[in-house]
């Protein structure tokens, strides 16, 4: 094992080149376990990252959307992941990033997706041992009580597909008291957690629609694929179209004025005045798409008022939800195939830099960095 060593892409401040490293593969302390990577996805946040919009330390690995085959852990027996299951050897698992406190008044209430002081795994100078502490890497060390186990039946490439997007839909859809069956539900967005959403929400049995870029026609069309009744290209339509085509829309599938649930998911601010014109009068927003500071924007409070709308933030969520996501996974084959069809464009991590400005041009369904077993 001595000299064995891996690759890591190495985040050193905004607007620079990731810094291709390789570190020495050390062995696990107690607690801890080593993941070989399988699949590790390229998440809209870490666009933020790079481009300053999130301020974080350097250097470190960016990266929250591991997924990867347990290789070794600190201790002799077996540990458990962060549901209290066992992992073995050869077991596959996704590792999440977010360290709630156990002790804040949310988590004491048990809204640990809303800690009010998170600790990362992943903010950790790479330069120390045991060097792989984030995604875009060939390892990852983390701890067990951060793993979630991917079931039997659900592969690798599928689970990496949406492993934070899916997790960030399951947790706002929690918090805005579910989908109902017929219910009507407008996805503002066709990126990976609008595309998610729109695959939990027709699996949920509601009538979805979805407003999404034609710059991206591969996104348009996964967006059918996954359910979306009505797809509409915001680049060529005119907001008042929109609204008028969902208000149509909710006339024939009998929903009243509007749709019930509108889930924004595009991260443009300026998608939020359009979702509420969107809504029916007592319609809820779900909110879980704004994740940097991309401006202000005016809206009519007034509407909130008169037509009683309701309006959820998501932000974190649980090991619980990415267990969720991959048991939806596990009961659906075909969905399988499909989410592993959204893997567009497999990166090495060498090619890092590459990668980052393949996600970045927005035209790829997902990028995501693989090694010869995916
Ligand atoms: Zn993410
Ligand atoms: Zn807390």
């Amino acid at each position: 094992m001595a000299n064995r060593m891996g690759i890591a892409a190495v985040f050193r401040g905004p607007q620079q080149p990731l810094d291709i490293r390789s570190y020495p593969i050390l062995e696990p302390s107690p607690g801890e376990v080593r993941l070989s990577m399988v699949v590790s996805g390229i998440c809209g946040t870490d666009i933020h990252i790079l481009k300053g919009r999130i301020p974080v330390p350097a250097p470190l690995i960016i990266g929250h959307e591991f997924v990867g085959r347990v290789e070794a852990w600190g201790g002799r027996r077996p540990p458990c992941d962060g549901l209290r299951r066992t992992i073995r050897k050869g077991d596959l698992a996704v590792a999440c990033v977010a360290i709630p406190c156990g002790r804040c008044f949310n988590c004491v209430r048990g809204e640990t997706a809303s800690c009010l002081r998170f600790g990362v795994t992943y903010v950790k100078n790479p330069d120390f041992p045991p060097h792989f502490f984030g995604g875009y890497a060939e390892h990852l060390f983390s701890p067990a009580a951060n793993l979630v186990k991917v079931p039997r039946g659900v592969s690798a490439l599928a689970a990496a597909a949406f492993p934070c997007a899916g997790p960030t839909i399951i947790r706002a859809c929690a918090y805005g008291g579910g989908l109902d069956r017929g219910e009507l539900v407008v996805v503002q967005g066709t990126g990976p957690v609008g595309l998610f959403a729109i695959a939990w929400a027709a699996a949920a049995g509601c009538t979805v629609a979805a407003i999404g870029s034609g710059q991206s026609p591969v996104r348009l069309r996964l967006a059918r694929d996954f359910g979306a009744r009505l797809v509409l290209d915001y680049r060529a339509t005119s907001v008042e179209e929109r609204v008028s085509a969902i208000r149509s829309l909710a006339k024939r599938v009998r929903r009243g004025d509007g749709a019930d649930v509108v889930i924004e998911a595009s991260g443009s601010p300026a998608a939020v005045p359009e979702g509420l014109e969107l809504l029916r009068t007592r319609g809820r927003y779900f909110i879980p798409g704004q994740y940097s500071a991309s401006g202000p924007i005016s809206i009519q409070p007034e509407k909130i008022t008169f037509r009683a709308l309701r309006l959820i933030g998501s932000g974190q969520y649980t090991l619980r939800d990415v267990d969720a996501y991959l048991r939806f996974l596990a009961r659906r084959t075909g969905l399988q195939q499909r989410f592993a069809g959204c893997l567009s464009a497999y990166f090495r991590v060498s090619d890092a830099n590459e990668a980052v400005a393949s996600a970045e041009s927005g035209r790829e369904g997902k990028v995501v960095f693989s090694t010869s077993e995916s």
